[in-house]
């Protein structure tokens, strides 16, 4: 067997407070006819990112509702990553280099994994492209059984051809296809029924529970933020996405009109992210020493107590990126009443209704203006934090998003 993922438990009996009772009896009743089914979630790291995020949660609670879930994750290499990466940049849009080697390289190793795959499931959970191909291997392995569901978490509204031609075969083979928003659910998919399902975040989490203003205030203090004076905070991996350079040119501009303003980001290196700290670097080199600026890493300590403090404790949250496919840091920001500018990208302009629950931007100018405004007022601050807060309770907890993916199931022949 693949190396599998051990996590806690969690009861779903605990999540009616934050979710409501009817979430609880309504997710419960979804569950049913899975009950005893055996369910392999397959993803690429344990650790780092959204998606490991998403099934830290959501593994325990499918297990107390009575079904069999098994989480592993794909072996990978260090040319797999690099070109899993690449794969990744691809679909988002980029231009990469993409050849034979390159599809040999994934192809072989999607194909070593589906050997030690030795177990078979009722429902084969594969998220994202890097272990797409595993459903081809299955089948040339004579071992397709069950159902497939290929969820995508990526923004794939506009990807780079050469690559979404190889991907777009082996999506086909799967019996259902999930992507977070439906203009990311390229025409020509033929095989597999759509479904479009946003991710969602956990209330009871660590990182999103209610934390004191002491125990905040305590973590900023020991990173050298200075709790006396305004904060704004990004939380993201170092990637070009994510536009961490950008965060740091919008928080300049800012900063002539906030004097005193501090910058705090946040970012983990994830295991199959290879290009966290080239990315870092040049974050590195434009922060250009300012004290201001803490740039911090879960090489820090930085976990999801830390992460919650910042987020909870800025003034403005900052999630700037140029494309994506959800943002789980927005929902956590707004979940915790803090408002986020955001960039006007994918899944977080499905999150923020512009001038209602967030701002939406598309320049590090616009990104200043809108925090500015924002750092001024504060009432403007706790009525957006307000509204942010019904907003992610209503749409975007994990209950709901089990919920769909469970009554997806059922539909699938
Ligand atoms: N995250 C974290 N520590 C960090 C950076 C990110 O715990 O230093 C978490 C973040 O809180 C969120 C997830 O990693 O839960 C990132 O998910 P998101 O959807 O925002 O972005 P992705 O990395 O999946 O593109």
């Amino acid at each position: 067997m693949l190396q599998t993922v051990t996590v806690p438990p969690k009861h779903l009996d605990d999540y009616a407070d934050a979710a409501g009772p009817e979430a609880v009896e309504r997710l419960r009743e979804a569950a049913r006819p899975l009950r005893g089914a055996r369910v392999l979630m397959l993803n690429s790291t344990a650790y780092g990112g959204g998606v490991a995020e998403l099934l830290i949660t959501q593994v325990p609670l499918l297990r107390d509702l009575g079904i069999d879930v098994t989480w592993a994750v794909l072996e990978g290499s260090e040319p797999f990553f690099a070109v899993t990466k690449s794969v990744h940049n691809a679909l988002q849009g980029a231009e990469v280099d993409w050849d034979q080697d390159a599809e040999a390289v994934y192809g072989e190793r999607v194909r070593a994994n589906a050997d030690q795959l030795s177990e078979d499931f009722d429902v084969w959970f594969v998220h994202d492209p890097q272990p797409a191909a595993i459903v081809q291997a299955m089948e040339e392995r004579g071992r397709r059984s069950g159902r497939w569901l290929w969820r995508c978490h990526i923004d794939l509204s506009t990807p780079f051809p050469p690559v979404w031609d190889f991907f777009l075969p082996l999506v086909d083979r799967y019996d259902a296809a999930v992507f977070t928003m439906e203009e990311f659910a390229q025409p020509g998919i033929a095989g597999p029924r759509l479904a479009f399902i946003p991710p969602s975040i956990d209330p009871l989490s660590d990182k999103n529970m209610s934390l004191g203003e002491e125990e905040a205030v305590g973590v900023l203090a020991r990173y050298g933020v200075d709790p006396g004076r305004p904060l704004v905070t990004q939380v993201s991996r170092f990637d070009p996405w994510k536009d961490p350079i950008g965060v740091i040119d919008a928080y300049r501009l800012a900063r002539e009109e906030v004097p005193g303003l501090q910058l705090a980001l946040a970012g983990s290196m994830a295991d199959d992210d290879p290009e966290g700290r080239h990315y870092l670097g040049l974050t590195e080199e434009r922060r250009d020493g300012d004290p201001d600026i803490h740039l911090l890493t879960n090489l820090d300590g930085v976990g999801n107590l830390e992460v919650n403090a910042f987020q909870s404790r800025s003034e403005v949250v900052i999630q700037k990126s140029i494309r994506e496919g959800f943002g789980l840091v927005v929902a956590e920001a707004m979940w915790k009443r803090t408002p986020v500018v955001g960039g006007a990208a994918g899944g977080i302009r499905l999150q923020i209704e512009d001038g209602r629950s967030g701002f939406l931007v598309d320049s590090p100018e616009a990104c200043a203006k809108r925090t500015v405004e924002l750092l001024r007022d504060p009432g403007r601050r706790r009525d957006m934090g307000e509204t942010a807060r019904t907003r992610v309770r209503e749409r975007f907890l994990t209950l709901r998003e089990m919920e769909d993916y469970l009554r997806l199931i059922a539909t699938l022949p």
